[in-house]
């Protein structure tokens, strides 16, 4: 039933394999799973960020890239670092304002300094996230990916938060998915490891070059349990998207509690787009912490330290609820200081309400 965690370093001459850091069974097993689930063709890759920065890599220079304000805290970071030594430039958009996000991306199309070359990447690129992180805004993927194509740049999602079971962006007009298979797929907070998905088999070649030539490989044993993971993705989703919408919708009435973000909910701005191009609303919730006579930041910590079911620590997607005050990270300061997300993971729905409330009656 199980493929072999195959342990080595090389391989017998003759063979399709010839060395590790180019490919390996476990690998493709798992490779195999997500390109099924994604629609396209997949490489496993040490971490989310190391397949983040592979397809980064892969821009000529001077690459061009339009991101969105809320992305991913590692991606920005890395767009900066590369920025900072004059590799690429990028600009932030509102994701969810589509004919605003297209608008950047035609300003940097018409940008003078193209990159010479015609591969991935040469007329910019458009990186997307839905739902965004934390604000779990709702980007229109569809038009977004067709207005891009348009203009010439190439569209990068990263679903991490979605998964191939509540949308598949290459089916939206994506080019390239990744994940950090880390939270959801593997989804036991034991393994960190990434994922890129492609249709296009010039792009897919050369990540796989990357990938060779960065050394971002994941452990054999890792991809294995990333493999078990998955198995479970089904029905670890729906036990923590169930949890997820019901914490959303009690969180909702509470005194203590304001602007709780969850496109499940049908006052959500993005709801009717989320219900549109996803198959459910996900597992993640984002709420503001307001307590009188407490700083917002104060108040929202108190919550974080009251928890006693729910873990406070960083990432998402375990079986376990996770809990945290995003503000507290150096590049999240844009936040509101009161924002706490809530990774919802498969404990009873009424031992984390019970839980969230004493929390949330330490915070008054
Ligand atoms: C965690 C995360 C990443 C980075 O993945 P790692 O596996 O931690 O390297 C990228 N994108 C999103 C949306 C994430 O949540």
């Amino acid at each position: 039933m199980n493929p072999p965690v195959t342990m080595t370093s090389t391989f017998h001459q003759g063979g399709e394999l010839v060395y590790g850091r180019d490919g390996n069974p476990t690998w493709e097993a798992f490779e195999v799973a997500m390109g099924d689930l994604e629609g396209g063709q997949a490489l496993a890759f040490a971490s989310g960020m190391g397949a983040i920065a592979a397809v980064l890599e892969m821009i000529p220079v001077p690459g061009r890239v339009v991101v969105g304000g809320d992305a991913y805290n590692g991606t920005r970071r890395f767009l900066a670092d590369v920025a900072g030594r004059g590799r690429l430039r990028f600009r932030t958009a509102t994701l969810e304002d589509t004919e605003a996000t297209l608008a950047i991306c035609a300003e940097l199309a018409e940008a003078p300094s193209r990159p010479s070359g015609e591969g991935f990447g040469s007329g910019g690129i458009l990186w997307l996230e839905s739902p965004t992180n934390p604000l779990l805004a709702v980007a229109d993927l569809a038009a977004l990916s067709a207005g891009a194509h348009q203009l010439g740049l190439d569209v990068v999602v990263d679903n991490t938060f979605a998964t191939p079971l509540l949308q598949r962006p290459l089916d939206l007009g994506a080019d390239v998915v990744v994940h950090s298979a880390t939270k959801l797929l593997a989804g036991h907070s034991d393994v960190l490891m990434g994922v890129a998905v492609t249709r296009r088999p010039d792009v897919h070649d050369a990540l796989a070059v990357r990938r060779s030539l960065h050394g971002a490989i994941p452990a054999p044993l890792d991809t294995w349990l990333a493999l078990r993971g998955l198995r479970t993705l089904a029905v670890r989703l729906e036990r923590s998207q169930a949890n997820a919408a019901e914490l959303a919708r009690r969180l909702v009435g509470h005194r203590s509690v304001r602007n709780v973000r969850y496109p499940g909910l049908a006052t959500d701005p993005g709801h009717l787009r989320a219900g549109e191009q996803m198959s459910g609303y996900g597992t993640i919730v984002s709420f503001e912490v307001s307590a009188p006579g407490l700083a917002d930041a104060d108040a929202a910590e108190a919550v974080v330290a009251a928890v006693r079911l729910a873990t406070a620590g960083t990432s998402l997607g375990g079986v376990e609820t996770l809990i945290e005050r995003r503000g507290r990270w150096a590049a999240e300061q844009a936040l509101p200081p009161a924002l706490l997300r809530l990774s919802a993971g498969i404990e009873d729905v009424e031992d984390l309400w019970e839980d969230l409330e004493q929390a949330l009656a330490v915070a008054r």
